[in-house]
């Protein structure tokens, strides 16, 4: 009996979290569509690898924030692969620490769009792609949400928490909304994570500020991270939706 590859499509898969997830899946035997916004030669690479993994892998550019270019990644994931059994929703950023009356429109409409609009044209696809019957595998939604959503990061990012919060509201609403269709939906909330992450938002060493004030004394991994997200997208999670799994080292 042939049994066909499970496919998994990941927003922002070009590095950290995302590539990470990526190549435990690509390890796991999936089909794996990495999807980054700008920087194509990490994306290869991380499809490369799964490659060399021996499973298959496309790269598909697409800015979350045009619901036009993540319709346009679904239907090359599935243009590539004939199925689609899961998708991370990871793409994520935030922007340089400051109090909210600081901060520039641009700035928060660039979060919102992002973290907020981005992450909904991306679940919105996923509730039209995943449905199934319900005497299959179900599918599988995971949603990167964030510690932050409950800590609220007065005078770092507010905005970036309260994006992070809305993803933890879409979670638990979409999760039944999309259950008697055979699909989970899932978010994992990251605590500090030592990924590229940080120096974007203007702050290389803010591991190192943060490791002492996590009960665990350290920053996470990427691949830490990865192993809780592509646990929800397998059927050893197939009782497990409307979860926010905190993978944040006690904080
Ligand atoms: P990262 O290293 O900065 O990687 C971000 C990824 O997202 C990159 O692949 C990037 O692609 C992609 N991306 C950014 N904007 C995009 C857009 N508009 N459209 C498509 N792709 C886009 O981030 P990370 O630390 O792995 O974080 C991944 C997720 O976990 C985010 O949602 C983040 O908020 C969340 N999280 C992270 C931490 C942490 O401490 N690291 C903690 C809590 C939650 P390009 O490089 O091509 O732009």
């Amino acid at each position: 009996m042939t049994v066909t590859a499970r496919t998994i499509l990941i927003t922002g898969g070009s590095r950290g979290i995302g590539r990470a997830t990526a190549l435990l899946a690509g390890q796991a035997g999936w089909n794996v569509a990495v999807n980054y916004r700008t920087d194509n030669t990490a994306a290869r690479q991380t499809a490369d690898e799964i490659e060399g993994l021996g499973a298959r892998a496309i790269t598909v550019q697409g800015d979350v924030t045009d619901s036009g270019a993540v319709d346009a990644m679904f239907d090359a994931t599935l243009q590539a692969f004939g199925t689609l059994d899961a998708v991370v929703v990871n793409a994520g950023i935030v922007a340089p620490a400051s109090p909210l009356a600081e901060m520039s429109d641009e700035r928060l409409r660039r979060v919102v769009e992002t973290n907020i609009l981005g992450a909904f044209y991306c679940a919105r696809a996923a509730a039209r792609h995943l449905p199934r019957p319900m005497d299959r595998p179900s599918g599988a939604l995971v949603l990167l949400s964030s510690a932050a959503a409950r800590l609220g990061s007065p005078n770092e990012y507010v905005d970036y928490a309260a994006s992070k919060g809305a993803i933890d509201t879409l979670t638990l609403g979409l999760s039944k909304e999309l259950a008697a269709q055979n699909v989970r939906v899932n978010a994992v909330r990251p605590g500090i994570i030592d990924t590229d992450i940080h120096a974007s938002g203007g702050e290389p060493d803010r591991i190192n500020r943060i490791a002492p004030l996590v009960p665990l004394q350290r920053a996470g991994t990427a691949m830490e991270t990865a192993e809780a997200v592509f646990w929800l997208c397998t059927d050893a999670a197939s009782y497990v939706t409307g979860a926010h799994l905190d993978v944040a080292g006690g904080r």
